[in-house]
């Protein structure tokens, strides 16, 4: 594990690429008499002339001694213990150097692993090398030393960047059954920065895939909304699916397209195509609108068995697919309560924006979710032509001025007349049921 050393003059990281909170941890663990380094994808990210997410520091000062150089310090993790620097809403992540476990006498308060070789626990210290054959990739083994401004590249990650090659570092097999996620950081970065996944990194995925199952449900749903929310989500997407670790977070979504029906592929490519516009064009996503997407296919197919099958009400079978296949899905990805409602929000309006006459698109207008269920249509339209026409209606209804609006219903009403639908000023106003999330 000897690193290859590039002298200030040998790279193009300069510190002003560098943000002033990172240069200041960098700055007070050096002068506290520690070797501080600015490490992983901020290294990498910079080396390939990208603007960097976030920046980590490693260090080989332990939790307790970083948290005696910083006030504004907050030590978190069991699984992983590091140090919080905060400033305001910036957070930076300064991590002490990992050692291996089988060179302590093994205590299960440091490290520990499960039967199927997952680490469990990784608090055994030790030094930069020993810390850079524990990182996921060999890109991600760089380290940028705020003390004389070198770059130390560990296990061929330089050369291996330069080829544009994303490596694992050690036995691919063992990596992966220590932390299955490494497998979708293979992927994203794959995709995001354009590396090609080695033979030797990629063979194991597919088969290893199912592990995934044993991740806790909220760390794959951060893992999900890095890989799809991050502007490269078609790219990512195939490659999830080529690799077999889509159906592992999407049970219910695969086993829908399982049935082949692509047609649910085709709309989340679709989704994901607006969500990667979105991003470029520096909008805001929502992981809502995306899950919405993602399980469009299994909620709609529910529904129309529970109402061929359990001879249930539209109304009554949506909500009841609805319950079912987000109870299912956060068993693999937990999707947190504030964005499975607006989820089953976007559902809902689905339905809601097909009614048009009277006062009912009047007061749909005023719903809070209106524009999110509206591009939901806008999306479902691109794929199916008997929905154009709705959605052309929407586009120029909430385009009209107030009169034009009044005529755009009317117009409406005199249309579902001459179709023989019943006048919807005559059908009693039901309240709409409220749900109780349980
Ligand atoms: P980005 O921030 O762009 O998502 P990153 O490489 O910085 O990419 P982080 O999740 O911020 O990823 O992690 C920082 C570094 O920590 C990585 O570069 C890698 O060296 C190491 N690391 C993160 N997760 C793992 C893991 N599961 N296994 C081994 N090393 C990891
Ligand atoms: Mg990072």
């Amino acid at each position: 594990m000897q690193p290859v050393v590039l002298t200030r003059d040998q790279h193009g990281i300069s510190r002003r690429q560098i943000s002033e909170n990172a240069l200041k941890v960098l700055y007070r663990l050096n002068k506290g008499g520690y070797e501080a380094y600015l490490v992983g994808g901020g290294v990498r990210d910079l080396l390939l002339g990208r603007q960097p997410k976030d920046f980590d520091v490693a260090t080989n000062a332990t939790p307790e001694q970083i948290k005696g150089l910083f006030s504004n310090c907050r030590l978190v993790g069991r699984r992983f213990r590091l140090a919080h620097v905060l400033f305001g809403r910036d957070v930076i992540e300064v991590a002490t150097f990992r050692g291996h476990h089988h060179s302590v006498n093994n205590s299960k308060h440091l490290s520990s692993q499960s039967k199927e070789g997952m680490l469990l626990r990784d608090n055994v210290y030790g030094t930069i090398e020993e810390d850079a054959e524990r990182r996921d990739f060999t890109v991600n083994a760089l380290y940028y030393n705020i003390a004389d401004f070198t770059v130390h590249g560990f296990a061929g990650g330089l050369k291996d960047l330069e080829a544009r090659r994303l490596e694992l570092i050690g036995d691919p097999e063992t990596r992966y059954r220590e932390d299955p996620v490494r497998m979708l950081r293979a992927v994203r970065f794959s995709a995001k920065l354009g590396l090609s996944i080695s033979p030797r990194t990629e063979a194991p995925i597919k088969e290893l895939a199912p592990l995934l199952a044993d991740i806790p449900p909220a760390r794959l749903f951060e893992e999900t909304l890095k890989l799809l929310l991050a502007g490269q989500g078609v790219e990512t997407y195939r490659q999830l699916q080529h690799y077999g670790l889509f159906a592992p977070l999407f049970p219910e979504a695969a086993e829908v397209m399982g049935r082949g029906n692509n047609r649910y592929g085709r709309f989340i490519e679709l989704a994901l195509a607006n969500t990667d516009d979105r991003i470029a064009q520096d909008l805001r996503v929502t992981p809502a609108f995306l899950y919405a997407a993602l399980l469009w296919g299994p909620v709609e197919t529910r529904t129309q068995e529970f109402v061929n099958e359990g001879g249930l009400g539209y109304h009554d079978a949506f909500m009841l697919a609805a319950d079912e296949v987000i109870g299912r899905q956060v068993k693999s990805v937990a999707i947190p309560r504030r964005f499975s409602t607006v989820v089953r929000d976007i559902w809902q309006l689905q339905d809601r924006l097909t009614k048009r006459a009277g006062k009912r698109p009047f007061r749909l207008l005023e719903h809070p979710k209106f524009r999110a269920g509206y591009d939901f249509l806008l999306l479902r339209a691109e794929l199916d032509p008997r929905l154009k026409e709705l959605a052309e209606w929407w586009t120029e209804f909430q385009q009209a001025n107030p009169v034009d609006r009044q005529q755009l219903s009317r117009n409406n009403q005199r249309d579902n007349d001459e179709r023989g639908e019943r006048k919807p000023r005559k059908r009693p106003r039901r309240r709409p049921r409220r749900r109780k999330e349980s």
